[in-house]
Parts: C-alpha cells; structure tokens; sequence
C-alpha cells in the first residue's frame, strides 16, 4: 500500500494522463494507491481504505456469496430502494443496470465495498449514505452473516 501525490488511472491502471481518484486497488499486483491527500482527514482515509481492501474480498467471495449479495440488491431494486452507500455504486445504480448485466455485476461489486466501508471504517455517518435504514440493516445482517460463515471477526 502506498501514497501518492499524484494519483490518476485509466482503463485500470496508472496512467498521468488519466482521471485523477481517491485510491486505486490494483487486484492482480496485490497492490493499493491512495492519494496522499488522505493523509489529512483520517475518517475519510478510513472509509476509502476500507472500501478498496473489500475489493480484495469481492475477488474471493465466490459465485454462491456473490449470487447472494446480488440477490438481496434485485430484492432491494424490486422493493423501490433509492440511494446506496458511496458514490462508487451510487452513480452505477443510477444507470439502471438490468440484472444479469456486466454493469450490474460492477454495481453490484462497488455497492458491495461501499457497504463494507460504510459498516466497518471509521466514517460514522457521512453525506454519502443514502441508503434507507431498513434496507442498510438488511446489508449489515447479510455482512454479520458473510463474516461469521467466514471465521472473520472485525
Ligand atoms: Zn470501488
């Protein structure tokens, strides 16, 4: 894991001409980038680290935990549920992504470390939980679940 002052990608990787971003996780490297800017507000350096050390989990959940989580979102979809819990799968759900989709499986990713950020960084409450209580405590149950069926204690 490292900072850097200047930290843009594009098309996935480390590119001075790309779109600069808070943090990148470059899964296969097994390496993190945060931008050194974070340096400076620790709740908001925790909940960006906290979300992108949750794409590592994604990458090894497997099919069925990864079937279920998109289950409980399509529930959530079917149910009327706005808003989400970061940015990142925010702006995809507002896409609209049909089930079954390559976009609704990034959707479904990003809603996915959004909410591991949301219930496991420091962040406490922040403008960019949006989703309704009722629906956030079903996510908090599934992870309580997901971490207890894994032998992880946080
Ligand atoms: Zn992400």
């Amino acid at each position: 894991m490292r900072f850097r002052e200047d930290l843009r990608v594009r098309r996935g990787r480390f590119d001075r001409a790309g779109v600069e971003v808070h943090a990148a996780a470059f899964l296969r490297r097994r390496e993190l980038m945060l931008h050194a800017e974070l340096r400076d507000s620790p709740r908001e350096l925790s909940r960006i680290l906290v979300h992108e050390l949750f794409h590592f989990a994604w990458l090894r959940l497997g099919n069925t935990r990864r079937d279920s989580w998109m289950h409980l979102l399509r529930k959530e979809l079917d149910l009327g549920a706005r808003g989400e819990l970061g940015w990142s799968a925010e702006w995809r759900k507002r896409r609209s992504p049909s089930p079954g989709s390559l976009a609704f499986r990034e959707y479904a990713c990003e809603s996915f470390c959004d909410s591991g950020a949301c219930f496991y960084s420091l962040a406490g409450r922040h403008p960019e939980f949006t989703l309704k209580r009722r629906f956030r405590d079903r996510r908090r149950a599934w992870f309580r679940d997901f971490l207890e069926t894994s032998g992880v204690r946080l």
